[in-house]
């Protein structure tokens, strides 16, 4: 028996880490040396709902610093 996922039984290079999206700050991922490619994580969260604030942050800027 085997617990291995469909890609790692295929050898595919893949992550099963949770990729986060932020809104401003590269995209991060909860495995600290991952290399996969964005597209190669089954899991992908949005960075607000792991508590992130930095959307909220930039947009506080960017009403102060708007240019018209
Ligand atoms: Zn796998
Ligand atoms: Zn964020
Ligand atoms: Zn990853």
């Amino acid at each position: 028996m085997t617990t291995a996922c469909r890609a790692c039984q295929a050898g595919l290079e893949h992550c099963h880490g949770a990729l986060i999206h932020h809104a401003y700050q590269r995209d991060e991922c909860t495995e600290p040396d991952c290399f996969a490619a964005h597209a190669a994580h089954d899991v992908h969260l949005d960075c607000s709902s792991v508590g992130c604030v930095c959307d909220e942050v930039l947009t506080g800027f960017g009403s102060a610093h708007r240019v018209s």
